[in-house]
Parts: C-alpha cells; sequence; structure tokens
C-alpha cells in the first residue's frame, strides 16, 4: 500500500509537473506579453542608468507586458546639413508680399501666384530680366509712386509675408494680413471679404 501509495505519489507529481509545462506553454502560446516600446531622447552618460530603472519599474508594475527602450539621439545627420535648396526669393511664388515704400512710410500687401519680382516690376516700372525701366502697370503701388514723382523704387522694397500653394488660401492669408495690419495702400480692400470672421 505505501510501495503503491510511494509510487502513485511519484506519477501524480509528474503529471502535475507535466501540466505545469503544458499550462506553462499554453499560456505562454496563447497570452504572449504584450511588446510596449518607449522611445526616449538619449541623454548621454545617464541612459544606461535610467533604462535599468525602467525595466525595473516596469517589470514590477506590468509583468503582461515585454518594455522595449529604445534611446533615439536628437542630434542627427539631417539637422547639419541643409540638403534641401533654397529657392531665391526673387524665384519665389504664391505668395504675400509687402511693399515699404523708400521715401515714406506707406505700405501695400498684395498676393501673386508668378514670380516675386515679375509681379514687384509691374508696380514700380522694372523688368524682372533686365532691370530696366518699364511701363508700370496700374496699381495702388505705382499710383503712390506717382506721388512721389516717380522716385525708383527697387525689388528690395518687396518682401514676403508669407507664401501658401492653394490660390484659395492664398486670397484668405492676404485678407487677413491685411485686415491685421491695414496698409496704407491697401485702402481697406481685402482680396476675401472677411465678415464671416468678425
Ligand atoms: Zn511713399
Amino acid at each position: 500500500m505505501l510501495r503503491i501509495g510511494a509510487s502513485l505519489w511519484i506519477r501524480i507529481d509528474s503529471l502535475i509537473d507535466s501540466l505545469k509545462r503544458l499550462f506553462s506553454l499554453i499560456i505562454h502560446i496563447t497570452v504572449p506579453k504584450k511588446e510596449v516600446y518607449l522611445i526616449l531622447p538619449y541623454l548621454g552618460a545617464v541612459t544606461l542608468d535610467l533604462k535599468r530603472k525602467l525595466h525595473s519599474t516596469f517589470a514590477k508594475s506590468l509583468p503582461q507586458c515585454n518594455i522595449k527602450i529604445i534611446f533615439k539621439s536628437t542630434n542627427r545627420l539631417s539637422s547639419c546639413f541643409q540638403f534641401k535648396d533654397t529657392i531665391p526669393r526673387e524665384l519665389r511664388s504664391h505668395l504675400v508680399y509687402k511693399f515699404s515704400c523708400g521715401s515714406c512710410n506707406a505700405t501695400y500687401y498684395g498676393k501673386t501666384e508668378r514670380h516675386l519680382n515679375v509681379r514687384a516690376g509691374e508696380h514700380i516700372g522694372l523688368s524682372a530680366l533686365t532691370g530696366n525701366r518699364v511701363a508700370c502697370k496700374p496699381s495702388a503701388v505705382s499710383d503712390h509712386l506717382l506721388f512721389h514723382e516717380n522716385k525708383i523704387s527697387d525689388f528690395n522694397n518687396f518682401t514676403i509675408l508669407c507664401s501658401e500653394s492653394n490660390p484659395f488660401t492664398l486670397s484668405i492669408r492676404e485678407s487677413i494680413l491685411i485686415h491685421r495690419d491695414a496698409p496704407i495702400l491697401n485702402k481697406n480692400i481685402a482680396s476675401i471679404p472677411l465678415e464671416l470672421f468678425h
């Protein structure tokens, strides 16, 4: 009886071990630990110590998760070099520009979908290609220059306020800037009425 009992006990013990291994395998297969990625900035010498402490904390608090900590450097190669060519100011288009009179404090805001100097040249009577004098196109700016007896302005009197590829959005942004700054030469005329924004 004792011998049978001992033998049975050994078998039960063996069975339990087998079941434990089986359940452990099943649990491992059906309920995998959830992988959680934590991306943090690389902080130099303290990084390894921080990583150890974080692993310890997560292991106690979230044992069902497998925490993977990734440290990323904030100093990347792309931040050291500017690969994208900057478009020269005079060749930029789809923008809102500001004309500042060289003889008084009058300003004018306008928009153009063409190159800045092409539109600026129409205002001040200068060719964007040659820089020679050409006929002005009638505008608030050219009218104002008549007031100064055609004292020559140049392309440097124009600055870019913002760029926008969508024509409608460009008109909206022009109107908002005119509404905000009320340039003297715009005479309170904006591209898009802004009553909705009041
Ligand atoms: Zn002026």
